[in-house]
Parts: C-alpha cells; structure tokens; sequence
C-alpha cells in the first residue's frame, strides 16, 4: 500500500473531554480487523483513584496494519476519527 497512514481522533468528540467515553463506546476498537487502535490513559492523567481510572481515550497505534477499510471513520457515531495517506 503506498504512503503512510495518517489517523487522528479528535478528543474533544471522544475521550476524557469529549462527549464520548471510548469504554462506553468502543465501536472503532471493535470493528477494525487488524486492532490498529488502543484504549488507554492520557499520558500524564492525574487520577483522584488510580485503581479506577476515569480518563480514557483511543489511539491509532499500528498505523502500518490499516487497510484503509474506512469502517472506523464511517462507523464511528461521533465522526471523530479521521484516516488519510
Ligand atoms: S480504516 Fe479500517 S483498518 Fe484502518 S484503522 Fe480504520 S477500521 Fe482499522
Ligand atoms: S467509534 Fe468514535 S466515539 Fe466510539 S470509541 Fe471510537 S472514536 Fe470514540
């Protein structure tokens, strides 16, 4: 596949400040076949509990496993993912 990747997710849609907590929601992590995405902590989130952590987002981390199946930016309810190359 030529070029790179590119993927964002805008968090003011989804994540710890946006109207979406990815746990809750999780379609983009459930639908892409090759599990490009990771849910996980904010680098550097200050947690009143720690064991239960409130502040979650996702994140395109295996952007070389995308097959540009586009599932996530047409799926996601919040068009808060954005896929280009
Ligand atoms: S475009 Fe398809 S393969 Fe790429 S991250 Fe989205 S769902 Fe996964
Ligand atoms: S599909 Fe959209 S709203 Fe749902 S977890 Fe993924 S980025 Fe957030």
């Amino acid at each position: 596949m030529k070029g790179k990747t590119k993927i964002s997710i805008d968090y003011a849609r989804c994540g710890e400040s946006g109207r979406v907590d990815p746990r809750t929601c999780g379609i983009c992590l459930r639908v892409c076949g090759p599990a490009v995405f990771l849910l996980h902590q904010p680098l550097g989130a200050v947690e009143e509990n720690p064991y239960k952590p409130r502040q979650w987002r996702v994140t395109a981390v295996h952007l070389s496993l995308c097959t540009r199946c586009m599932k996530c930016v047409e799926l996601c309810p919040e068009k808060a993912v954005t896929v280009t190359w």
